[in-house]
């Protein structure tokens, strides 16, 4: 049977439950080795709010034993869907996507105050889906930002008249440019910076040079420009002829992880479009929430769906698109020996990482990107203490759940002046996920830490002497 997400009958949870293909979670065998890993489990001590409990919840809820009320709703929404218990899964429960269905079902079939539908309707399904409104905000920003008015909030008394939530979300705000990335190049080919490698095959001889796509994101496409630029001129430096198709949107992460699957339905369909036909060697995105969500798109798309419901798209068509989905920075470690030809700085530099969740523990990169960084020429690169702990972003979790939000971000933040006391020297982290480049600088600002956030890319270009080769 398939799994229709606008169905609002009377069907009960059990059978909601049933359609939405939820049989992995037998996979639990609630061995609770995923407990000490949970964020919300350290800072609230509840079982609810652990894995093993969340799953508990899911379980009762497909077996037909609980219902959709408030007190079963309230520990799943307080998941930061950060992963890390899948990675301390010893039976493979695929957390993330058991909780991402059951969003989507707790969405459709609970009633939304009126604040959360229009929020839903003027952000997710307006602003998410329109280049022009997001530039028209990367501008209103921009201006904004420039007034002055983030800082008289966050620097002066001004602050202290003004609820708490607020403040913090003046030093949350992305850098943003005003213009889009993806408008700038749209569908140029752009020419790598080395000349192409020549093969002879039949007699003929053909460029080797690979091709790839930037996928640019939404927020990103309009904000911390220098993370775009810095990928593409990397790419070019390595060989690769990049493209930046126009007709490409939205992820639709943020839409997943807080149950609007049908507009991440939505999204999906329009990215296929925009890259299948390019003929592409990889897609590299360096935001790493958004490489997880475009690496499962499968499974918004139930195998047994009708049609109608899958755009005309098969599962083939989803895993040769997701296999092409690739961090910049893990594409970046697949050629060693084109880096080492390239000319970098050699001074000396202690460089701070933090490990974005959705790259270590959804698309499970790790140890590739850290060894490209500690390889550079003169630079020693030192993970933050629990680096590879959530930093409370999450999506938009940090403004529908601030308190818990701040409690997981002062964690990190007490990683972080930790990890300085040993490395009083280091003047840079490095994290390679937009969200937590905003939560943690957000962190950092707050709490008036005299160090600078980037993302790894912005640093490796830094690295690069002018013309890098
Ligand atoms: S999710 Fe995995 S680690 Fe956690 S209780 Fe279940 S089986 Fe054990
Ligand atoms: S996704 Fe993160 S917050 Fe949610 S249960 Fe797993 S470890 Fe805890």
């Amino acid at each position: 049977m398939s799994f229709n997400f606008s169905q609002k009958t009377a069907v009960s949870t059990k059978e909601l439950f049933r359609q939405a293909e939820f049989d992995n979670i037998l996979k639990c065998v609630h061995c609770g080795l995923c407990l000490d890993s949970c964020p919300t489990y350290r800072e609230l001590d509840d079982e609810k709010d652990s894995p093993r409990g969340r799953l508990y919840i899911m379980r009762g809820l497909w077996e037909g034993e609980l219902e959709l009320e408030p007190s079963v709703i309230e520990p799943l929404s307080r998941c930061l869907d950060c992963r890390a218990c899948e990675s301390a899964c010893p039976s493979g429960v695929p957390y993330g996507e058991l909780l991402e269905k059951t969003r989507g079902i707790i969405l459709e079939n609970t009633p939304q105050s009126l604040k959360e539908k229009f929020l839903r309707r003027v952000l997710f399904k307006g602003l998410f889906r329109s280049d022009k409104l997001l530039i028209t905000a990367s501008w209103i920003l921009k201006i904004y930002s420039a007034s002055g008015l983030p800082k008289l909030i966050t620097k002066t008394i001004v602050g202290n008249f003004l609820p708490k939530s607020f403040v913090f979300q003046q030093h949350l705000l992305p850098e943003c440019s005003g213009k889009s990335f993806k408008r700038k190049y749209a569908d140029e080919i752009l020419p790598p910076f080395l000349p192409p490698e020549i093969e002879v095959i039949d007699s003929q001889i053909q460029k080797k040079n690979l091709r790839v796509a930037m996928f640019s994101g939404c927020i990103m496409d309009v904000s911390e420009t220098a993370v775009h630029e810095s990928t593409l001129t990397l790419l070019r430096h390595i060989g690769c002829e990049v493209v930046v198709p126009g007709n490409q949107g939205c992820c639709g992460a943020l839409h997943v992880h807080s149950g609007d699957r049908k507009t991440a339905q939505e999204f999906a369909l329009k990215n296929l479009a925009a890259f299948e036909p390019r003929h592409l060697d990889a897609i590299i995105t360096n935001a790493a929430g958004c490489g997880a969500q475009l690496q499962e798109y499968h499974h918004l798309f139930s195998e047994t769906n009708p049609e109608s419901e899958t755009g005309g798209k098969s599962a083939e068509n989803w895993i040769s698109f997701e296999n092409k989905i690739v961090d910049v920075l893990e594409f970046l470690s697949r050629f060693p020996e084109l880096l080492e030809k390239l000319s970098w700085r050699n001074d000396e530099d202690t460089v701070l990482y933090d490990a974005p969740c959705h790259l270590m523990h959804a698309q499970k990169v790790d140890e590739n990107p850290r060894k490209l960084l500690n390889n550079l020429p003169g630079v020693r690169l030192v993970p933050l203490n629990e680096s590879n702990w959530c930093c409370g972003s999450a999506g938009i979790y940090n403004i529908v759940q601030p308190e818990l939000s701040g409690a997981v971000l002062n964690r990190k933040i007490e990683s972080l002046r930790k990890t300085l006391v040993s490395n009083p020297k280091a003047t840079t982290i490095v994290t390679g996920n937009p969200g937590c480049l905003y939560q943690i600088r957000a962190g950092i600002r707050s709490n008036n830490i005299d160090i600078r956030i980037i993302h790894p890319v912005v640093y490796l270009a830094e690295r690069l002497k002018k013309n890098g080769i």
